[in-house]
């Protein structure tokens, strides 16, 4: 048997709204367990669009279909208005994934502003967002958030700091091959980091793949002898590529793959090691993200790598 945990990020509006149930009645069906990861605070994602006018990221749009897989109100939402919040008008959807035994968690509160403006945010600025987010969590969930998922896998320093003042179980902020506690400017810091192992959809499909050989290519990649953690999006898998995901369950329990939410990973694992993160490139992703790595002496930090 191999152990794969599931991470479901949640960025938008549509997402929640429709992904989400979609998901959760998919999941049901095939008894398997995952963490979901909620956006609540404002749809900005719209605010993508502005990138275009980067060729490099009007070449992924075109690669991927953008406009077909995330849906075309997405790309535009929050460009001409300030967008809709979404755990105010989606609470049930996040209820509901908690109360069919889904593991649930914080992504973010604005998820653009976050993945666009994070290195350029103090400390006290980063906290404030968190809070914003965990409050409203805990309004709809009944009970505070244990987990976090930072967005785009976009973290700092500061943002390590901010989140060691929440009571998180742990955090999946990074990719990596082991779950860890990151060591950064020379301080351990508390919080375990579950990382995402695998690739996304989107950064496969064009580069290694196309929709007809994408599963059995990740398949291939999923391996008994190492940490697999595999992220979705409500927006993709949950939506467009709902079909294509539920072959790909199917087609990973006859592989006798199963899934199960990242904090069960975390309890069953024993040894864990200490790291850094480091920021890189990674193919198919625009800009940069978070990795685990070696632990870098304090005045090689990841603020100038
Ligand atoms: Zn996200």
């Amino acid at each position: 048997m191999i152990h794969v945990g599931l991470r479901v990020d949640v960025d938008t509006l549509r997402g929640t709204r429709i992904g989400v149930p979609n998901l959760i009645d998919l999941l049901a069906r095939c008894h398997i367990r995952a963490s979901f990861f909620f956006s609540v605070g404002p749809d900005n994602m719209g605010r993508h669009l502005w990138r275009l006018i980067r060729p490099a990221f009007l070449v992924k749009m075109l690669r991927t279909g953008a406009g077909r897989l995330y849906g075309w109100d997405i790309l535009i939402r929050g460009t001409l208005c300030p967008g809709p919040e979404i755990g105010k008008r989606c609470p049930n959807q996040i209820r509901d994934t908690a109360v069919a035994g889904h593991e649930v968690g914080l992504h973010a509160w604005d998820h653009h502003y976050w993945q666009t403006r994070l290195a350029r945010l103090d400390q006290h600025a980063i906290t404030e967002e968190i809070q914003r987010s965990y409050d409203l969590m805990a309004d709809i969930l009944g009970r505070t958030p244990d987990c976090f998922a930072a967005p785009a896998w976009r973290i700092t320093p500061e943002a390590l700091y901010a989140l060691e003042q929440f009571p998180f179980r742990f955090e999946s902020d990074c990719r990596g091959h082991s779950l860890f506690r990151p060591v950064v400017d020379g301080r351990r810091l508390s919080h375990v980091q579950v990382p995402t192992t695998l690739p996304t959809y989107d950064e496969l499909i064009g580069l290694k793949c196309t929709p007809e050989t994408y599963n059995e290519y990740l398949l291939k990649m999923i391996r008994p002898d190492r940490l697999n953690v595999l992220t979705i999006h409500a927006e993709a898998e949950g939506i467009s590529c709902l079909a294509l995901f539920q072959d790909f369950l199917e087609k990973a329990r006859q592989r006798d793959i199963v899934f199960e939410p990242l904090g069960d990973i975390l309890s069953r694992t024993g040894k864990i090691v200490a790291s850094g993160i480091h920021k890189a490139a990674v193919a198919g992703r625009d800009g940069w993200l978070a990795c685990q790595g070696e632990i870098s002496n304090p005045s090689k930090s990841m603020r100038t790598s």
